[in-house]
C-alpha cells in the first residue's frame, strides 16, 4: 500500500488524512495532543464553556492509519524526521503545517491542551479585572475579538488601533461590508482609531493584566489595562529551511505550489492550507477544499495516473461574527457575485455554533 505522511493536523491535514485513509497507509504527524478548532478560539478567549469546546481528540479520525504526536524537524522527498523518533518513510508527503498567530487567536506556542486551557482561564480572570482593552489591528481577528469582548465583558472600554485608513483593509472586501461592520462596532461602543500606527507596543505581555500608556506615531496617547496583538500570521515552514525544499519557499515563508497543489519541483509532495502561496486569503474552508484536491490527485497517482485535479482560488469572502448575535458577511452567490448580509444571518451561519458540529463530525466525534 502507498505510504502517505501528512505533516500537521489542522483543518487541511485532517481532511487529507481522512480522505486517503481508505486507499493508502496514512500517517498524520501533529505536535499538539488535541485538534484545536481555531475558528472558535476568540469565543473561547472570553467564555468558560467554549474554552473546552475548541479542543477535540484525534482518536477516532482514522480507521486504518495512525496519528503520531511529534514535531517534524526535517524532511527529504521520501523521509520525514520527527524529533526524538525514528525517521518515517513515505511515498507521498503532504505539508499541512499552517501558520502561527499570536494568542488567543491561535495556540501556536502550546502543544498540550491542558496548558492551553490553563492559559485561557488565566485570561478570563484578567479580563474580568481589567477596565479597558487595546486591540492592535483592525482586521477580522481584531474586530471579531472586539465583538466577543463586548458581549462577555460589557464593562470593558474597547479601543482598536488600525494603521491603514480603514478597518478590514484586506483587498477584496467591499465598502458595503466594511460600512456594515463599522456601524456595528461603533454601536458596541468601541473606539476605533484608523490611520493610526502605534509608535511602540505596550510593555506588558499579550493578555497580561497591567495598566500601560502607549502613543500612536501621530502622538495620540492611549491607555489600557490589557492588550492583544491582532495581526502577524506566519507560515509554519521553518522545518523546510535548509532542506531540498528551501528553493520552493517564498521570502514570506509560504511554499510554492502548482495548481494541482504539488510543491514546485516535486511530483510526490503536496501542500495545503495556510502554508501555501495560493493567492487568496487564508481560511480553514480553503484548506479543506485544497485538501480534497490533494486527496483526488494522490489517489490518481496511486492508481498510476497523472494527477490533474486543479485548485481554483475563489474571490474574497468572509463570515465575520461580532459575538454570538452580531456580525456581517461578504458571501459569493452561485455565479461568483458578491453580496453582503448582516447581523442576524451571520449569527445563523456562524455566530452561534462557530462550526463546532461540522468539525466534530469530521473528526468522527459524537
Ligand atoms: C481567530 C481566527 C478565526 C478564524 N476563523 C475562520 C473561519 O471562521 N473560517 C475560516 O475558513 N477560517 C478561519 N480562520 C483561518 C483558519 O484558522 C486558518 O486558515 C486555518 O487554521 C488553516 O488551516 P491549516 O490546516 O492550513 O493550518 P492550521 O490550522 O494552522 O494547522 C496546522 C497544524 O500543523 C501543526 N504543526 C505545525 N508545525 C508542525 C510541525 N513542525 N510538526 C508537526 N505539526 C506541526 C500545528 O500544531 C497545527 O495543528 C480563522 C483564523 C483565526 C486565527
Amino acid at each position: 500500500m502507498a505510504r502517505v505522511v501528512v505533516i500537521g493536523g489542522g483543518y487541511g491535514g485532517v481532511t487529507v488524512a481522512k480522505g486517503l485513509d481508505p486507499v493508502a497507509d496514512v500517517t498524520l504527524i501533529e505536535q499538539k495532543d488535541q485538534f484545536v478548532h481555531h475558528a472558535a478560539a476568540l469565543r473561547a478567549a472570553v467564555d468558560d464553556v467554549w474554552e473546552h469546546a475548541i479542543f477535540m481528540p484525534y482518536s477516532y479520525l482514522l480507521q486504518n492509519g495512525r496519528v503520531i504526536r511529534g514535531t517534524v524537524g526535517k524532511v527529504d522527498d521520501h523521509k520525514v524526521y520527527v524529533f526524538g523518533q525514528e525517521p518515517i518513510e513515505a511515498d507521498y508527503i503532504v505539508f499541512a503545517t499552517g501558520s502561527t498567530y499570536p494568542f488567543p487567536a491561535k495556540h501556536s506556542a502550546t502543544s498540550q491542551a491542558s496548558v492551553a486551557k490553563a492559559r485561557i482561564e488565566q485570561l478570563h480572570e484578567n479580563l474580568a479585572s481589567a477596565q479597558s482593552v487595546l486591540l492592535v489591528g483592525g482586521g477580522t481577528v481584531g474586530l471579531e475579538l472586539a465583538g466577543e469582548l463586548a458581549h462577555s465583558f460589557p464593562h470593558l472600554e474597547i479601543q482598536i488601533v488600525e494603521k491603514e485608513d480603514t478597518i478590514l483593509p484586506t483587498p477584496g472586501y467591499t465598502e458595503e461590508f466594511r460600512v456594515n461592520v463599522r456601524q456595528q462596532v461603533d454601536e458596541l461602543g468601541a473606539t476605533v482609531y484608523t490611520g493610526s500606527e502605534l509608535a511602540f507596543l505596550p510593555p506588558t505581555s499579550i493578555g497580561e493584566l497591567g495598566h500601560f500608556r502607549v502613543e500612536t506615531k501621530a502622538g495620540q496617547p492611549i491607555e489600557a489595562d490589557i492588550w492583544f496583538q491582532c495581526y502577524g500570521a506566519q507560515p509554519a515552514s521553518g522545518f523546510l529551511r535548509g532542506t531540498e525544499f528551501g528553493s520552493a519557499l517564498n521570502q514570506d515563508g509560504t511554499i510554492k505550489v502548482q495548481p494541482t497543489l504539488q510543491v514546485q519541483g516535486f511530483d510526490n509532495v503536496y501542500a495545503v492550507g495556510d502554508i501555501t502561496d495560493v493567492p487568496e486569503s487564508k481560511r480553514a474552508d480553503a484548506a479543506r477544499h485544497q485538501a480534497r484536491v490533494v486527496v483526488a490527485n494522490i489517489a490518481e497517482q496511486i492508481e498510476g495516473n497523472t494527477p490533474d485535479v486543479i485548485y481554483r482560488p475563489t474571490k474574497e469572502w468572509v463570515v465575520l461574527p461580532l459575538g454570538p448575535e452580531l456580525g456581517a458577511s461578504q458571501l459569493l452567490d452561485a455565479d461568483g457575485n458578491t453580496r453582503v448580509i448582516g447581523a442576524s444571518q451571520t449569527a445563523e451561519i456562524k455566530g452561534t455554533d462557530l462550526m463546532v458540529s461540522v468539525i466534530r463530525s469530521q473528526l468522527n466525534l459524537p
